[in-house]
This record gives C-alpha cells, sequence and structure tokens, in this order.
C-alpha cells in the first residue's frame, strides 16, 4: 500500500471512529468515552494533515516526473529573459560594429509597437532618441519604406528631426543614415546611425549598415524561430543549451559538437554526420562524426551526384527513409561505388539552409529499419533552419566585424583598432616583460601630391605606402593607418637599438619606390619617429605623443629620416 492510500484508510477510520464516538453517549462509557473521543479527534487531525502532504508531495513528484511536458511559468520566464539576453547581445554586437566604423555615430534601433500605433525604440546608445515615436514620423516611415539605406539630413527634414529627438540644438549639418529592418517579407522597424555632420560619413558606412540590418532582420527571425521551437516544450531545455554553448564568435568545432550533442539526446542513431560544403570548390566535405567512424570520417569529402548525402545538399530537400537502398537505389550513401561493409537501413538527412541555399546537411543513420517519425523530421528541420541562421548570422557578423575593423583604403588597421591592439600588445608585454617599439609615420609634403595629380593619385599613393610598411615588418609586427597619411607600426618584443635599423629600412625603401599610375610617376619620402615601451612610457598615449614629438622633429630636420625619442 502507497504513502496516500495509507492515509486515506487512517482518515476514513477515523472519521467512522469519531462518528461511533459521538453516537455513544458518554453516560455509557464516562471518562473513557471522553478520552476515546479526545484521541479521535487527535487522530483525524492528524490523518487529514497527512492526507494533504502526501497530495501535496505526490503533486510535486508530478511535476518533476513531467517536467517535460509540464509548462511551469518559472522555466517560461527564465526561457524569456535568456531570449531577451540574445536579443540585447545581438543589438550589442550591431552598436558596437556601428561605434567601430566611426565613433562618432550614434546608434538606435526602432521597432513597430502595434499596440501603440508607433514605434519603440528597442535600444540605442545615446539618450537622445525618443522612447516612442508615432507611426506617421517622416524619417521612420520613409526608412520602412525603402529596401535601401536612406540618408536624411537635418536641413531637409526639420520637423522631422523634432519628433525623434529629445530638445537639443541643432547645428544643422546633423544626418540619419536609415535602413529597414524586415521580418517575413514585412517591414517591422529600422535601425539609425546618426552622426553631427555629414560629412564624416563615408560611402562604406551605407553598406555596412545595409549589412547590419539585413544581420538584425536575420536575427530577429532567428530568435522568433527559436521562441516557436521552445513551445515545443519537450526540447526547450536542450535547444537551450545548444544556444548556450555556442555564440558569434565560436569556432566551427563547437557549433557542431554542440549539434552533436543535441542529436544525442533527441535520436537514436548509430551514425551522426554533419557536412558542409566547401565554398572554394563547391565540394561537400564531412566536418564531424559522432557514433560510426569506418566508413566515411571528418575531413573525408564526396560527391553532390550519385549519392545520398550529396542529393539533400544538391537539391535543398529533406530526405527520410526505412530502407534507404529500395527508396534510392542506383546511388550510394556518400559516392556512386562505394562498398562499406556496414549497412545502413533507416536515415533522415534534413539540409542546413543559408539565405535558401543549402550549405551542408545533418545526417542521422540507424543500421536497423527502425524509422525516424515525421515528428523527428520536423524537429531536425527546425534543428538546421537554427543551424543555418546562426551561421550566417556569425558570418555576417564577422564580415561586418572585419570590414569595421580594417580601412577601406589599405587594409591596414584603422585607428580605433589600433588603439584597442595596442592595449592588447602593452598588457602582453607586461605579461611576459617584453619591450615594443611604436613607430609612428608620415608622409613629407603629401598635399602637393594630391594638388599636382588629384586625390585618387593620392590614394594610391596611400595604399601603396601601406603595402611597403606591410611588407618591411615581421608577421607580428602591427601595421596600421593612423589618419590621413599617418601611419603606426608596433614593432613587437625588441628595442630602439634593435629597431633602428628596421626603421631606417622602412624609410629607404619609401624613398626608393617609384610609384606609377596611369603613366605618372611620382617620388615621395616619410618621416618616422620611434619610442620604446616600457623605457619612455608605459602609458599609451604618451608613448604615441613621444614617438610623434620624434617624427616631427625628423620633418624639422628635413624629412626623410628617423629620430628616436630622447
Ligand atoms: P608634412 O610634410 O608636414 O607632413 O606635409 P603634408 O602635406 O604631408 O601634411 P598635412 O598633414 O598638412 O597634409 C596631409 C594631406 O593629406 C591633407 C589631406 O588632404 C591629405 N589626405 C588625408 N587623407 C587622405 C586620403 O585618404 N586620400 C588622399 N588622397 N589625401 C588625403
Ligand atoms: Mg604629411
Ligand atoms: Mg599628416
Amino acid at each position: 500500500m502507497n504513502f496516500q492510500n495509507k492515509s486515506t484508510t487512517i482518515l476514513l477510520a477515523a472519521v467512522t471512529v469519531l462518528i461511533l464516538s459521538v453516537v455513544i453517549s458518554p453516560g455509557e462509557g464516562g471518562f473513557i468515552i471522553y478520552l476515546f473521543r479526545g484521541l479521535v479527534f487527535i487522530c483525524v487531525i492528524w490523518a487529514f494533515i497527512l492526507f494533504i502532504t502526501s497530495k501535496k508531495k505526490n503533486y510535486s513528484g508530478n511535476l518533476m516526473d513531467n517536467e517535460r511536458k509540464q509548462v511551469d511559468s518559472p522555466k517560461n520566464s527564465e526561457i524569456d529573459n535568456e531570449l531577451q539576453d540574445r536579443y540585447k547581445y545581438l543589438l550589442r554586437s550591431i552598436f558596437n560594429t556601428i561605434r567601430s566604423i566611426n565613433p562618432d555615430y550614434q546608434g538606435a534601433v526602432y521597432i513597430i509597437d502595434y499596440d501603440n500605433h508607433g514605434f519603440a525604440l528597442q535600444s540605442a546608445t545615446s539618450n537622445e532618441f525618443l522612447e516612442f515615436v508615432p507611426h506617421d514620423q517622416e524619417i521612420l516611415k520613409t526608412i520602412l519604406k525603402h529596401k535601401e539605406v536612406q540618408v536624411l539630413q537635418y536641413q531637409k527634414n526639420r520637423d522631422g528631426w523634432t519628433q525623434l529627438f529629445s530638445e537639443k540644438t541643432w547645428r544643422g549639418s546633423e544626418c540619419i543614415l536609415g535602413i529597414r529592418i524586415v521580418n517575413k517579407d514585412v517591414s517591422v522597424g529600422c535601425l539609425l546611425m546618426t552622426v553631427d555632420h555629414f560629412s564624416k560619413t563615408q560611402e562604406r558606412d551605407r553598406e555596412i549598415l545595409f549589412n547590419l540590418g539585413d544581420l538584425l532582420s536575420l536575427g530577429i527571425a532567428k530568435i522568433e524561430k527559436i521562441e516557436e521551437l521552445l513551445t515545443d516544450n519537450n526540447y526547450q531545455d536542450r535547444i537551450l543549451d545548444l544556444l548556450d554553448t555556442v555564440d558569434i564568435f565560436s569556432d566551427e568545432e563547437v557549433l557542431y559538437d554542440s549539434i552533436k550533442t543535441l542529436c544525442y539526446s533527441l535520436f537514436s542513431y548509430d551514425k551522426f554526420t554533419i557536412s558542409m560544403v566547401d565554398p572554394s570548390n563547391n565540394l561537400p566535405s564531412v566536418k564531424f562524426v559522432d557514433g560510426i567512424k569506418e566508413d566515411v570520417n571528418t575531413g573525408d569529402t564526396f560527391s553532390l551526384d550519385f549519392s545520398l548525402h550529396g542529393k539533400v545538399i544538391k537539391e535543398g530537400i529533406n530526405l527520410r527513409s526505412r530502407y534507404w537502398e529500395n527508396d534510392y537505389p542506383g546511388i550510394g550513401r556518400f559516392r556512386k561505388d562505394e562498398n562499406f561493409n556496414i549497412n545502413f537501413s533507416a536515415v533522415l538527412i534534413v539540409p542546413i539552409l543559408m539565405k535558401g541555399i543549402a550549405i551542408g546537411s545533418i545526417a542521422l543513420e540507424r543500421l536497423t529499419s527502425r524509422s525516424y517519425s515525421s515528428s523527428d523530421e520536423r524537429l531536425m528541420e527546425h534543428l538546421a533552419f537554427t543551424v543555418g541562421h546562426f551561421l550566417s548570422w556569425q558570418g555576417e557578423y564577422r564580415k561586418m566585424h572585419d570590414s569595421a575593423i580594417h580601412d577601406g583604403l589599405t587594409g591596414l588597421l584603422n585607428h580605433r583598432a589600433f588603439m584597442n591592439r595596442f592595449d592588447d600588445e602593452v598588457k602582453r608585454a607586461i605579461r611576459f616583460q617584453q619591450k615594443h617599439v611604436l613607430v609612428v609615420l608620415d608622409l613629407d609634403k603629401f598635399k602637393r601630391i594630391n594638388d599636382t595629380h588629384g586625390h585618387l593619385y593620392g590614394d594610391y599613393v596611400i595604399k601603396q605606402v601601406a603595402d611597403i610598411l606591410q611588407n618591411s615588418v615581421r608577421n607580428i609586427d602591427v601595421v596600421a593607418r593612423y589618419g590621413g597619411e599617418e601611419y603606426m607600426i608596433i614593432l613587437v618584443d625588441t628595442d630602439q637599438t634593435n629597431s633602428l635599423a628596421v626603421t631606417q629600412r622602412i624609410v629607404n625603401n619609401i624613398e626608393e619606390f617609384k610609384f606609377s599610375r596611369n603613366g605618372v610617376d611620382e617620388k615621395i619620402t616619410i618621416s618616422a619617429g620611434m619610442a620604446e615601451f616600457p623605457k619612455d612610457s608605459d602609458n599609451i598615449k604618451i608613448l604615441i605623443e613621444k614617438a610623434d614629438k620624434a617624427m616631427y622633429r625628423a620633418k624639422k630636420l628635413g624629412g626623410n629620416k628617423v629620430e628616436v625619442y630622447k
């Protein structure tokens, strides 16, 4: 008899005895009867307490057993928080990118607020953006209407400006770059970048913003899809695990391993395979295998034609079969004429799609003919969808990040990225007790080049000098474009005495180089100043000032020279 039955019996017995004891009058038994009634009362109350607590225990016991099936609110709010965190992380990444393009940019994201007939501010890098703007706001309306990045200047949209920003005095030169955010082909909001002077915007910023808008649209779709998946309560914890282990900076390996772990907990298989198409030669190769590895293993390439795994990628279709050899005669699993001694039967393979194109597949295979169900297929489809979106999100972000840290003309690190890198190098130097040399370089009389041959020729010289600098130092050294025709180099793990020759060689290399573009030849020289970490200072800013001073001394002495800070 279990606990609950026992207490029910006690309760019933006690109630019966209570009734009997009330029916029997005290006169017939005197003191004994009173004592009996007292005991019965205690007994009833005790049984009642037992009954209630056993019910409670059982109820919570059920919750634990069926945790995956029950929707209990604390769990759901955790998931909401988790999604909120993901969303905020996405926005933060986007704003970081915007600020690294140009620190003068302010960013904001508005999303349609249907209930209040307007746009609600989701996040912004400054508090000058209003929390809510009405639906007929001209600037946002214009941005939402267009596919392309919109550039709107204060001069031409004065009224719109006041509806979008808190009280502020305007210089008149302000400008907004905006791109719409799309979900299921409908504009749902926009991403804005504002800057106080339109001359600070560059052509490439539009492209970056366009891509960021795309990224945000993708991110929102991804989050929405995950939300949809999470309502499938059976799998919520596991999907969350996947999201927990991978982020935008994760290596492919980490992602593949997480997918495997997830699939391992959701499905039974004898072989699990993730394949990806190499974009350079359009050949699929196996990226990850779990289970049987004797036939095909990580690193093996296979054919898109006449193969089961290739078919899924080539046609972008799901493939679910109980006896694959019967259903798909004339092809192999990985290539046409393979002869492995392992006989797989039931398979479930789904494509990983990125922007509608299959870039890989996830496959489950069994030696038995126990077939995969349609709900297995649906779940795998969701999983592959999430992975596809994740990969494109990651790819876009990396592209953006890359273009945000590199200077568009020369491909060198830009000013901001250089400062971050310098900071890292200094920290490393402290840890390993190294010395670094900072070299500041500025082209001599560069204005003349622009003035005589035009800006494009100037650009060519700036780019060419960048290449010469990059080729004159070791791979571990850091070369950056610090400003217009000003460069910085960190010569890593060396001192001034040892690196003076390197810097002199750079100056000579520039002096000797014959610049030539469209039949126009030119010569130019450069001046360099050096300071040493930590001898001259352990502070980055002071070190730059000192190297700069040395460089100006070189210029005063006629240029085409290296000077060391003294
Ligand atoms: P100094 O010897 O004193 O360094 O003289 P300079 O003419 O090189 O120096 P200054 O800094 O006065 O002028 C630099 C010029 O570089 C001014 C600016 O128009 C030009 N410049 C800055 N960035 C670019 C660019 O990206 N492309 C081109 N073509 N010119 C640029
Ligand atoms: Mg100059
Ligand atoms: Mg200069």
